[in-house]
């Protein structure tokens, strides 16, 4: 006992002090399914609580190919190189199955990962998307205990992982290639309104012409949603990532958006809302892992089931009775 206590200081304290390799440990114990370690990091996130919540967190999507690992990479080093710790984080829904990361790894941003000003995890794996954002959160605030200034949370293009995303950052960035005019098709109306910024990546050589017209076409197309309750009117730039150019650019349009949300008071606001939210999903999430943790109610819920496709009962019915029998049995 008193060494797990000692070691729970011991990487808090170094954590603490910006320690990557006690980071990385942290990150290893809240990630674990195991009691004894969930209990350890439970302690550990007590303790570097009140030193959470000072970074700008910045979310970042796009389709694979769209240029993401390169943008980061040069995002994170102009970053770096202005003094300021960057950490590089990923959800990836496509890897709870697969088990393996095609994000956040390490090979990917080979410059970046030697910088000894940034931080780049791969993704947690997980059995559902709310397990992994939940993981997620928890590292931003590790990540920030560790003097992490500005936080990355990557994402790719598909499925529900960008709302998940949306909502653990402060900015959300959308990364879009421009194509041959069809630029507004291929791309879901949500995640373009979900977004502060597009950024249209790889504008060199003979697509920076296509470039600048797809920025056109998409400053025209974010005009004609609802302004966003941060009073943020979102923002199109071009950037070519292999030449380093509109970088700082982006960088400046975020530093903005961080000056107007605080004026406004939405950054609060917002960070407020989003906690709140986390809460009100990890309560869903705990229930359903809870109940499904005993063999009983996974037999029963076959059972029920088997009766649902019989046409013996109707869904919602099953449920109810799954449920008030799941909670007579506690
Ligand atoms: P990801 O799958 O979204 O992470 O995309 P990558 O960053 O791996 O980039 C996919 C491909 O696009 C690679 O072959 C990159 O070299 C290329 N690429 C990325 N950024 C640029 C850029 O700014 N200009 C050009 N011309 N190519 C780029």
């Amino acid at each position: 006992m008193k060494n797990t206590k000692l070691s729970v200081n011991d990487i808090s304290q170094k954590l603490l002090a910006g320690d990557v390799v006690a980071l990385s440990r942290a990150i290893t114990l809240i990630e674990s399914k195991k009691n004894t370690d969930q209990k350890l990091a439970d302690r550990l996130l007590k303790k570097i609580v009140p030193h959470t919540g000072h970074s700008l967190r910045i979310g970042i999507t796009g389709s694979p190919g769209v240029g993401k690992s390169t943008f980061i990479e040069a995002f994170g080093k102009h970053i770096t190189s202005l003094g300021k710790k960057v950490a590089v984080l990923a959800i990836d829904p496509s890897s709870a199955k697969t088990k393996g990361s095609i994000l956040g790894d390490r090979t990917r941003m080979e410059e970046l990962s030697k910088d000894a000003k940034a931080f780049i995890r791969p993704t947690a794996t997980g059995t559902s998307l709310g397990g992994v954002a939940d993981k997620t959160r928890e590292t931003i605030l590790l990540c920030e205990a560790a003097g992490f200034e500005i936080i990355i949370v990557e994402t790719v293009g598909v499925g529900q992982s960008e709302t998940a995303v949306r909502n653990m950052v402060d900015f959300f960035l959308l990364l879009q290639l421009a194509g041959a005019g069809d630029e507004l098709q291929g791309i879901k109306k949500g995640i373009m309104e979900m977004a502060d910024a597009i950024v249209i990546t790889k504008a060199d050589g003979e697509n920076e012409k296509k470039a600048k017209q797809a920025q056109t076409e998409f400053f025209q197309a974010l005009h004609l949603f609802q302004p966003s309750t941060s009073a943020w009117q979102p923002k199109v730039l071009t950037t070519s990532a292999l030449q380093k150019k509109g970088i700082e650019e982006v960088w400046k349009m975020i530093q903005s958006f961080q000056l107007h949300t605080a004026k406004n008071g939405f950054f609060n606001k917002n960070r407020e809302q989003q906690k709140l939210e986390w809460f009100h999903e990890s309560i869903q999430l705990q229930l359903k892992e809870r109940f499904f943790k005993s063999k009983k109610e996974v037999a029963k819920m076959k059972s029920l089931e088997k009766k649902i496709v019989n046409g013996e009962m109707i869904p919602s019915k099953a449920a109810e009775e799954f449920v008030l029998s799941s909670i007579r049995k506690r």
